[in-house]
Parts: C-alpha cells; sequence; structure tokens
C-alpha cells in the first residue's frame, strides 16, 4: 500500500482538468490514473514517475465507482477524445460543476454555481469530422485517429459523438479513394495526394458539407465520388489545397467539385454560411442553448450598445443584434470577421459592425467613438482566459454588465477574481452548459453586474 509496492492500491479522489482520474498514494504523492474515475478502487500499474506526480494506469479495477459505466464505444480507451465515456451522463455533468466551484474557491469566490444545462441525448451532437486517411498494414484505406505518441491510424468508422451519416460518407469516400488507388498523403515524406477528410453537417438544413484536403490541386475521377456523394445528399463537394508540409491541416485555397462553397446552418432563427474553413461551435444545439443564456443575462431591451469580444465568426453578436441598439464585434482573425460581415448581410442585420485585431489593443482604440460606449460586453476568450489589460479597459468603459463565455474554468476564476477586486463589479450568476459531452471540456456563462 505505499509506493514502494509494485502495483499500488488506491481510491481515486477526483479528476484531473484533463479528465484523468487522481489518487495520493500512502506517502501522499499524486498519481495519475488513467480511465479511472472518482470512486473507483484500483490496482495501478505504475508507468512513470514524475517530479511531481506518478502516472499509471488499472492493472485491475478492484471495486468500480458508482459512478461508472460502460463505455459504448469500444474504441474509448486508444482514441483518447471521450476521456469521461466510462462515467454516467448525470456524473460528468455534475463533475463539471464541481470544477467550476473548485475554480472559484481558489480565488476566494465562493458562489453559486447553477446546475450544468445538459443534453438530453449527449451523443451524435459533432457537426463537424475531421479525419487523417492512412494505410493498414494490408494497404486498406482508413479514416480515424492516431493513437497516443504513435503515428500509427487507427480506424474509427462508427464515432459515437460524430453522426451516423458522417460515418456513410467516409466510408463512401474511402471506398472511392481505395477503388481508384488515389495515393494518400504521408507525413514523413511529404508526398501522396490525400491528407483529410472533413465533413459539416447543418442541423437546421439537414445541408452537407465534403472537402477533402489534398497535397495538390487536382483529385483524380472526381465525377465518380461526386456521384456517389451527391446519390447521400451532400450538397458541397470541394478540394481544400494544402501543399505545405507540417501540421497545419486545412489550406487557403478551395476548389469546387460541385455545388456552392458552403452550407448554410441556423442557430435560432438566424442563418449563417459554413465553409470548409468556417469558425463554428461544434455542437449546434447546445450552442442555441448556450446562446439563449446569453440573452437571458443580456435582457437587452433594445437600446443598448453590446459589444462581442473574441467574437469568432460574430454569432454571439448576430444573436443580440435584434435585441440590441448596436452591436461590435472584435476578433483576431480576418476571415472570421469576413464571415461575420456575410452572415450580417444574410440575416439582413444593418446594426452589427465587426473590427479585426486583438481585443486587448482593438478596444482602447475604438471606445471613444461615437455611439461605441458599452451597456452590455460580451467576452469569450480562448483558454488562456481574457488579457488583463483588456479586462483593465473593461473595468474604465464601466459598462452596466459583463458575460463571460469561458471554455475554461481556471481563466475564468482568475479573470473574474480581477473584475471582483477591482469593486465595480458584482458577479451575479453563473451558468456551466454542457457543449462537449463525453468530454472534460467545461462551458460556463457568468454575469456581472455593475
Ligand atoms: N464567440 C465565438 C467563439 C469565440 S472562440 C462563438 O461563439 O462562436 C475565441 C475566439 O477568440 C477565436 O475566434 C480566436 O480567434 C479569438 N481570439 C484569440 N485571441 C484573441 C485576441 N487577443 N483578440 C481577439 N480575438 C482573439
Amino acid at each position: 500500500m505505499t509506493s514502494h509496492n509494485p502495483w499500488p492500491i488506491v481510491t481515486i479522489t477526483n479528476l484531473t482538468t484533463a479528465g484523468e482520474g487522481l489518487a495520493y498514494l500512502a506517502d501522499g504523492r499524486p498519481l495519475i490514473v488513467k480511465g479511472a474515475i472518482p470512486k473507483d478502487q484500483v490496482e495501478v500499474q505504475l508507468l512513470k514517475r514524475g517530479p511531481k506526480q506518478d502516472i499509471g494506469r488499472i492493472r485491475r479495477l478492484l471495486v468500480p465507482s458508482p459512478d461508472r459505466c460502460d463505455p459504448p464505444c469500444p474504441l474509448a480507451e486508444k482514441c483518447g477524445a471521450c476521456q469521461l465515456m466510462m462515467m454516467r451522463y448525470e456524473a460528468q455533468l455534475k463533475w463539471k460543476r464541481d470544477q467550476v466551484m473548485a475554480a472559484l474557491e481558489k480565488y476566494d469566490l465562493s458562489l453559486p454555481v447553477a446546475s450544468v444545462l445538459g443534453m438530453k441525448n449527449p451523443w451524435h451532437y459533432r457537426n463537424k469530422t475531421l479525419l487523417p486517411l492512412g494505410y493498414t498494414a494490408g494497404g486498406h484505406y482508413v479514416a480515424g485517429f492516431y493513437g497516443e505518441r504513435s503515428h500509427r491510424l487507427i480506424a474509427q468508422d462508427n464515432c459515437l459523438l460524430s453522426t451516423p451519416k458522417a460515418a456513410k460518407i467516409v466510408k463512401t469516400i474511402l471506398a472511392f479513394l481505395e477503388k481508384g488507388q488515389i495515393s494518400l498523403y504521408s507525413e514523413q515524406t511529404g508526398r501522396g495526394l490525400v491528407r483529410h477528410l472533413l465533413i459539416r453537417e447543418a442541423r437546421g438544413s439537414g445541408e452537407v458539407l465534403v472537402s477533402l484536403i489534398v497535397n495538390g490541386r487536382r483529385l483524380p475521377q472526381s465525377e465518380r465520388l461526386v456521384a456517389a456523394l451527391k446519390a447521400l445528399g451532400v450538397r458541397s463537394i470541394s478540394l481544400c489545397v494544402n501543399t505545405a508540409k507540417g501540421n497545419a491541416v486545412l489550406g487557403q485555397e478551395l476548389i469546387p467539385l460541385y455545388g456552392p462553397l458552403y452550407i448554410e446552418e441556423k442557430i435560432g432563427a438566424l442563418n449563417f454560411r459554413l465553409g470548409p474553413r468556417s469558425f463554428f461551435q461544434i455542437n449546434g444545439e447546445q450552442t442555441e442553448v448556450l446562446y439563449q443564456v446569453v440573452v437571458d443575462f443580456a435582457e437587452l431591451s433594445g437600446r443598448e450598445t453590446v459589444w462581442d469580444l473574441y467574437c469568432g465568426t460574430g454569432t454571439i453578436a448576430l444573436f443580440l443584434a435584434r435585441y440590441a441598439k448596436a452591436v461590435l464585434g472584435v476578433e483576431i482573425i480576418g476571415e472570421a470577421t469576413e464571415n461575420a460581415r456575410q452572415n450580417a448581410r444574410l440575416n439582413n442585420i444593418l446594426n452589427a459592425d465587426f473590427y479585426v485585431g486583438k481585443a486587448e489593443e482593438v478596444v482602447p482604440k475604438i471606445l471613444d467613438k461615437p455611439g461605441a460606449a458599452a451597456d452590455v460586453v460580451v467576452v469569450d476568450p480562448p483558454r488562456k482566459g481574457c488579457d488583463q489589460g483588456l479586462l483593465a479597459t473593461i473595468c474604465q468603459m464601466a459598462p452596466a454588465k459583463i458575460i463571460y463565455v469561458s471554455c475554461n474554468p481556471l481563466t475564468l476564476a482568475r479573470d473574474l477574481a480581477f473584475l471582483h477586486l477591482n469593486g465595480l463589479y458584482q458577479i451575479k450568476k453563473v451558468q456551466p452548459v454542457d457543449m462537449f459531452p463525453m468530454t472534460s471540456h467545461v462551458e460556463t456563462v457568468c454575469l456581472l453586474s455593475k
């Protein structure tokens, strides 16, 4: 029962933020046990001793946690994308809420956190499937994922987060490529044609887009592929040219093979055009839930100016536009703001403006412009959270409300503590939303009022 034991026996007490089991050895050293969940009692095979913690895997599950279930995907462990698949969904939601509370407590913010808004059916929610391609030892074509620390592709033809329709399309494309013996790209040599498959599905319209990411500009026998995909109802088929070495998946240039270069998706009453390169939320159903929380928190009367910082393709700004006097979006990627403007036009939204640049640099430049005074500021930063200078600027602007949409409870808590210490804002509501069932990702919306 000590760390000298070749197979220590431990009870898992928590999950790490990455969703791995965490236990403590008899001498107090933390031990990460992959695939284990809280309340599992396990016999552990130690794999690695680190400076701060040890890493192991389950050798024997002695007493399963009451929250444990059989992961329905046979590849769950190898794939690693669904870190929580062996945990009952209710327990996943509870864990996510606990994560938010624990992060807030770290900064002495003890606030009521609402129950996580989860999905009725937490499967098949991904609207985007992006897979690398490879050959099996027997020379067959497969699409799948790379095993841990390996360059060998593991075939995944029935992902439970992806849709059955996507699975059918993947199968069709693989059959086409194999029949035509069209070469697959090799990262090692930089030779071969087809690199990745991209499939996007619009929930609202049912439209499907397929793009083959290729190391070249032409796909041999493409008419055969077009015919096969048309028969499956695919609306947009293209090549996405990426001839660069390195690990950027998508290239800049798109070559249409069939139909328009985009499909139309709906969120609430709004339409969005999605191309192969557009940034878009992965879980359409929960995106509506998330944005509705933002709308509810904002309580707009139609007279407000709303800022959407880190706005991506402007979806939150556009969602709020019809309840506000004006919305302003700021986003670092120019192509995303281009999409945002197109989407505004598509929906006849005339009161939205989008700016390109770092929020921390753009906001100070535009905050004094006529009509820019913010009543509500929404921020939705990447995992590293908001720039501290930006938070200080927001405090200076002193909007009546700040709505913080976060994909990382730790940086959320840090930034809330900063805003709280500033003295101007009170944290009113904390509402997690489950955007990624079966994974350890935690999304939270937080309302601050002056
Ligand atoms: N609100 C969007 C998603 C935002 S994701 C939606 O709901 O769809 C975070 C966005 O922040 C990304 O689009 C990223 O490109 C952008 N970003 C990252 N750093 C930034 C910065 N310093 N200033 C502005 N935008 C930034």
